[in-house]
């Protein structure tokens, strides 16, 4: 057991004692540097004051502590998701769930539900299908959302979140007919040169930012995300994006008025034409790191190529399951190289969405040019997802200090046709393995709601590598358990710069704390997934418990 840390500044028994809760007899996941693992935890507000055993801890209380008796369940650092859609997990929660149904029939008579009650001329939302899972193996076309109606607007998105259907009515209001011409880095499917209503990527987004939703829809839909959140253990959520700066505008305000409950690092992007919100960023004069505890303005983000399972990532060979593809790009390498090489030069932070292997290197390939040009020490340049990082990549990552971002519970949700689009690719897919073994401290986002926002299913999905379908993708890549713990903890907090803030549980840093229904140091890897959190406490508040009897 270590020793009490930060007993210097207690002064112990009497009046002076200042913890207000004491967290006894736990498996305390220290997360500190030796991953040392403690029996109980002091805490003065909104700060940890003292780690230690229970003997050591135990006299900090005065008749006002509460004393909480972890009875041997694991108490480890908030978790930080460090790549999670905050507004869009929230809305689609408003809209109809297309992952609680198993076919386009089922989707349709949802959706109709929906127009029932929706006044005419409204918009109808749904979101979450994907044509692999779907009894008829393929996407929604607007055939079948007129069905739904013609008199509302219908878009149905999908899984992916880079990908939609939308029925006649809403290409109509959207001016877009059959001779429209594909936007840059998107398309239009079509069937004879008929409109299909499938939306590729820019389409898609285009679309998507046309049929927005109110700024009352989305401050409800922060505030459902940010409690959903909250019962995951989630205390800091690095906010990967929404459309334009009115995103960031409502962010803040959730978080002002405390709807949004996390910290927040706002990673400075849209969906909807990244590089020129870049650009605004810049010439508005703010940068990364601008803020407080609560928010903080994060990295300039931009997006290289399009997504995983579409698959619509840019790769450097052809698709396995198709040789005349190899996946979209939403930019050229001058624009990036521009764009990001100017965030650079102005002292921000730059990342960029990349999944495909030769959106990666053209990600590595800016970030070393704006390097060489500009030298900054600890710049912490990160790339969002990096989906493919063959040994090459992997060794310039390292080099350039680089932060990747991975999301392991993309294997469990797509690993199966990852294997068919990929082929063998798949052993070099959110290579989480590489990362350990070569010191690259990698933060592991969940892309919710593209995957689930849970972080024991992501720390799960890291530490087996299993699908759905229950097979194991790339299973050299697997990672520890406590490999996984201090990616979603420590590592989200260094790469957002705040690792003298949290991450760990040690003395000085902020309260952010989560406690397990059992110990995931003991739990077998197969069963991880049936632990469940029990408590969340955030800037010393517990503000998630599962067992409303459970805390007194
Ligand atoms: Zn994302």
């Amino acid at each position: 057991m270590r020793q009490l840390s930060g007993s210097v500044s207690l002064r112990r028994g009497g009046v002076d004692v200042r913890a207000t809760m004491l967290f006894m007899n736990g498996e305390v996941v220290t997360v500190d540097s030796e991953f040392s693992v403690s029996e109980a935890v002091a805490i003065d507000g909104n700060k940890i004051i003292a780690v230690g055993t229970n003997e050591e801890i135990l006299p900090l209380a005065n008749e006002r502590t509460q004393i909480v008796n972890l009875e041997g369940r694991s108490m480890l650092p908030g978790f930080i998701d460090a790549h999670a859609h905050l507004e869009l997990y929230g809305t689609n929660k408003l809209g109809v769930n297309g992952k609680e149904v198993s076919s386009i029939m089922e989707l349709i008579s949802k959706l109709k539900e929906k127009a029932d009650v929706t006044p005419e001329g409204h918009w109808i939302r749904g979101w979450g299908y994907n044509q692999n899972h779907y009894e008829e193996g393929r996407h929604p076309t607007r055939w079948d959302l007129d069905q739904v109606s013609t008199e509302h607007p219908i878009i149905v998105v999908r899984t992916c979140g880079h990908i939609s259907c939308v029925n006649s009515k809403a290409l109509e209001l959207a001016g877009i007919d059959s001779h429209s011409e594909d936007p840059a880095g998107g398309k239009y499917d079509r069937e004879g040169g008929e409109l299909t209503g499938l939306l590729l990527e820019a389409a898609h987004m285009n679309m998507f930012l046309f049929a927005n939703y109110s700024e009352e829809e989305v401050q409800h839909g922060l505030e459902l995300a940010s409690r959903d959140f909250l019962a995951k253990g989630i205390t800091s959520v690095h906010d990967a994006g929404g459309y334009g700066p009115d995103h960031i505008r409502f962010l803040h305000k959730a978080v002002k008025e405390k709807r949004v409950k996390q910290r927040v690092y706002a990673l400075y992007g849209s969906l909807h034409d990244s590089p020129g919100m870049v650009r605004n960023g810049l010439s508005s004069g703010i940068g990364t790191g601008l803020g407080d505890e609560w928010m903080k303005i994060g990295p300039a983000k931009v997006f290289i190529d399009g997504s995983s399972s579409g698959p619509t990532a840019k790769t450097r060979e052809p698709y396995s399951s198709n040789p005349d593809e190899s996946g979209i790009l939403y930019l050229n390498e001058e624009e990036l190289n521009e764009t990001l090489g100017q965030a650079h030069e102005s002292g921000w932070q730059i990342t960029a969405h990349a999944i495909g292997d030769e959106a990666v290197e053209m990600m590595i390939e800016a970030i070393r040019r704006a390097t060489d040009n500009s030298k900054r020490e600890d710049h912490r340049h990160r790339i969002e997802h990096a989906g493919m990082v063959p040994k090459d990549l992997l060794q310039l990552m390292k080099e350039l200090k680089i932060i990747p971002v991975p999301n392991p519970a993309f294997i469990h949700e797509f690993g199966d046709g990852y294997v068919r689009d990929y082929g063998e690719r798949v052993n070099v897919m959110f290579p989480l393995r590489s990362y350990a073994d070569e010191g690259i401290p990698f933060a592991i986002g969940s892309d919710s709601p593209i995957t689930s926002e849970d972080p024991i299913h992501g720390i799960y999905t890291a530490v087996t590598r299993e699908s759905k379908w229950g097979d194991v993708i790339g299973a050299e890549q697997r990672i520890t358990v406590q490999e996984a713990i201090k990616a979603y903890t420590w590592n989200g907090a260094y790469a957002s710069f705040e690792e003298h803030l949290k991450g760990s549980i040690e003395p000085g840093k902020l309260a952010d704390l989560v406690v397990l229904n059992g110990s995931i140091l003991t739990c077998d890897p197969g069963r991880l997934r049936e632990l469940k959190v029990e408590w969340t406490i955030l800037d010393g508040n517990i503000e998630y418990t599962a067992n409303k009897e459970a805390v007194k």
